[in-house]
């Protein structure tokens, strides 16, 4: 519909509000994603990257409509459609939920022990009445499969008689038989083998270049975004601090925050990048964040400023984003 824009986020916000605290106290707020803003374009594979707790789970799931929004504004528009999730009810929520799909962190667990393969992947095409024959979801599933590269002696078996690897593709397959067109995977790598991770990255990067998937790549570890992601944004604390082209952000990263996290990983840091610290200490708790800078706390480069103001994402025409008050003088 509009421009090359498939999911917009605009100044979005998930806030929990935690129970517990004294009586009379207000209930602890944990700002789980706050005040970001996001373009993926159509068609890409973008990275989300941060340590645990940064809040990139919850954005996608925002993203998804699947985290409850504070505040701000989702778009997603194709060439069909355009919803904006805040404001959609149930006819369009069913309709967004053919076209934007979660491929799960944990696939033994997302899978039925009971079922059959067959039936675990023809499952959503059945919920959401996409079918209309059980000889018509027999043709989707074998034809996702095939992509997924499993067989139809497969399909007959059972998850438990799978590898983890196996597993991986079969809720890939499940997660794109409605043929979506936004896809979130989140730390769709992280459980498996360093050995068999490669695989699963390079069936993801083919599927989703055959099929015109964009996906929404979120992980912990920056040299598995670095292999298959065209462009990253890096999360601290519920904010993006950093987004870039991917060529950019590894090479010329600005933030120091993401300088820190190339540091360390000595495969990923051709010209050991200059300045850049060891991260040190633990990222503080979202109930709680430090003023200013959410990154003041642990940064070796932190002046008066950074502790009292905080710092936007700047918008730059190359696409190279920094949300950091010195990131130009530490350039030099
Ligand atoms: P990540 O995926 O980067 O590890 P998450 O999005 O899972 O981060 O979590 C971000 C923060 O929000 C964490 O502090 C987490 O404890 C908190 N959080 C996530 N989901 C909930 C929830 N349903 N209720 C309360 N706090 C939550
Ligand atoms: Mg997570």
């Amino acid at each position: 519909m509009s421009d090359d824009i498939l999911i917009k986020a605009r100044d979005l916000s998930v806030h929990y509000q935690l129970s517990g605290g004294a009586l009379f106290d207000p209930k602890p707020v944990v700002k789980a994603v706050e005040g970001v803003n996001l373009d993926i374009a159509k068609g890409s594979f973008f990275g989300l990257v941060g340590e645990s707790g940064s809040g990139k789970t919850t954005l996608g799931r925002a993203c998804l409509k699947a985290a409850p929004i504070t505040r701000g504004t989702v778009t997603y528009s194709d060439e069909e459609v355009e919803f904006e999730l805040t404001k959609i009810g149930k006819p369009e929520l069913k309709e967004y939920r053919r076209r934007a799909q979660l491929i799960f962190q944990a696939p033994s667990a997302a899978l039925s022990p009971r079922m059959p393969v067959r039936d675990i992947i023809a499952e959503p095409l059945e919920v959401m009445g996409l079918t209309s024959s059980r000889e018509e979801t027999d043709e989707r599933v074998r034809e996702i499969a095939a992509k997924c590269r499993l067989n139809l002696e497969h399909l007959r078996r059972f998850p438990h008689a799978f590898s983890g690897g196996q597993r991986q593709r079969i809720s890939i397959a499940r997660a794109l038989v409605s043929r979506p067109h936004f896809v979130v995977a989140d730390e769709s790598v992280a459980a498996l083998d360093v050995s068999i991770q490669a695989d699963v990255l390079n069936l993801l990067k083919e599927i989703q270049q055959e099929m015109g998937l964009t996906f929404l790549f979120i992980s912990h570890d920056l040299s598995v975004v670095a292999h298959v992601c065209d462009h990253v944004a890096v999360m601290y604390l519920g904010r993006l601090v950093e987004s870039a082209p991917t060529r950019d952000l590894f090479f010329k990263p600005r933030h120091p925050y993401t300088k820190a996290l190339l540091s360390a990983i000595p495969s990923l840091d051709p010209d050991d990048h200059g300045s850049a610290q060891k991260l040190e200490g633990e990222i503080p708790s979202p109930t709680n964040p430090p003023p200013g800078c959410k990154f003041q706390t642990r940064c070796a480069f932190a002046v008066e400023h950074c502790r009292k103001v905080e710092p936007k994402l700047e918008h730059s025409s190359t696409g190279h984003e920094v949300a950091c008050h010195r990131w130009q003088e530490l350039m030099d």
